[in-house]
């Protein structure tokens, strides 16, 4: 018997790993803000709940995907949250990105009722969420770690425990640095091509191949030559990430010379007006200071 599984959270990421889930058997109840989502999720096969309480009241195991701590603390902490309504021995599973000190906190607190936490932050996007083939970066117990493997193996490819609670975080916190960093270095190349009058494609189809070759520019050469910046991973939501890699940075003593920069540079775009948009959408930045 497959445990029972409450899952909050059903955006873009949340949506097909909890359908992921249920595919593979598990009982899947969820709860999310928008009603459109719960639907989704009910006509995949899961259960929709009125409520978080109501979701997490006979799990086995609740799985969190929403956007920030704020959104992690108020479904943890709130009268109808996860500590007040889960049974004790539940396992809780927290995917969202988040700062590694709420992890470390949320473990702690949720300890105290006798339920068990990871942080288990993923990175592969839409994509490797709806092809179940995520990196998935796990901090906490390693017991608890063994009894989640079966569920995170359902929704990605690479699962690795980094160490205890807050761990996962902080390596997510560099996913998202290499990947911002990654991004700016394609777009920056992206508008030296066009602004050169070499065709575009043909180039970035030769540069995938060669050292410059990344998943960052196989994924995003489509939105590259197309301009085509619908998310996909929301500018808003990296902004939240460059700040919780560049706090923690800070915390440890850790430079981050040009990760600062392309901070900046998220943050320009998000003040412009970008946030809505795929971080790809980062050319749009460096197209602007070449005086598009
Ligand atoms: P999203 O905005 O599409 O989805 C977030 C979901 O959380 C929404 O469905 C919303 O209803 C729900 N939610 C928010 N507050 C809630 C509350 N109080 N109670 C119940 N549900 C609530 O975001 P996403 O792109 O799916 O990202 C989720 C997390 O995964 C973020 O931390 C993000 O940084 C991370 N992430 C995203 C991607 C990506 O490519 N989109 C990739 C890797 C990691």
């Amino acid at each position: 018997n497959l445990p029972k599984i409450a899952w909050i959270g059903l955006g873009i990421m949340g949506s097909p790993m909890a359908e992921n889930l249920i595919k593979a058997g598990y009982p899947v109840t969820g709860f999310t803000l928008e009603a459109d989502k719960l639907e989704r999720l009910a006509a995949a096969g899961g259960t929709a709940a009125g409520s978080i309480a109501e979701a997490v009241a006979d799990a086995d195991i609740v799985v969190t995907m929403v956007p920030a701590s704020p959104q992690v603390e108020a479904i943890a902490y709130g009268p109808d949250g996860i500590l007040e309504n889960a049974r004790p021995h539940t396992l809780l599973i927290d995917m969202s990105s988040i700062t590694p000190q709420t992890s470390i906190d949320l473990a702690q607190a949720a300890g105290a009722k006798g339920i068990r936490v990871l942080d288990a932050p993923v990175s592969g996007g839409e994509a490797g969420a709806l092809e179940a083939v995520l990196s998935i970066m796990v901090g906490g117990d390693q017991a608890d770690f063994d009894a989640a493997r079966p569920l995170l193996e359902t929704l990605g490819k690479t699962i690795v425990r980094c160490g205890p609670h807050g761990s996962g975080q902080t390596v997510k916190a560099a996913n998202q640095l290499i990947v911002a960093v990654n991004i700016q270095a394609c777009a920056e190349a992206v508008v030296f091509l066009e602004k050169s009058g070499v065709d575009l494609t043909a180039a970035l189809d030769v540069l995938a191949g060669g050292l410059a070759g990344s998943t960052v520019l196989a994924r995003k050469k489509d939105n590259f030559t197309t301009r085509d910046f619908r998310p996909g991973f929301r500018i808003d939501l990296h902004h939240k990430d460059m700040g919780i890699v560049t706090d923690a940075a800070r915390t440890v003593g850790a430079a981050l010379p040009v990760g600062t920069v392309v901070a900046g540079l998220v943050a320009s775009l998000r003040a412009q007006g970008d946030g809505g948009l795929d971080h790809s959408a980062l050319l749009r930045g460096v197209e602007r200071l070449s005086g598009h």
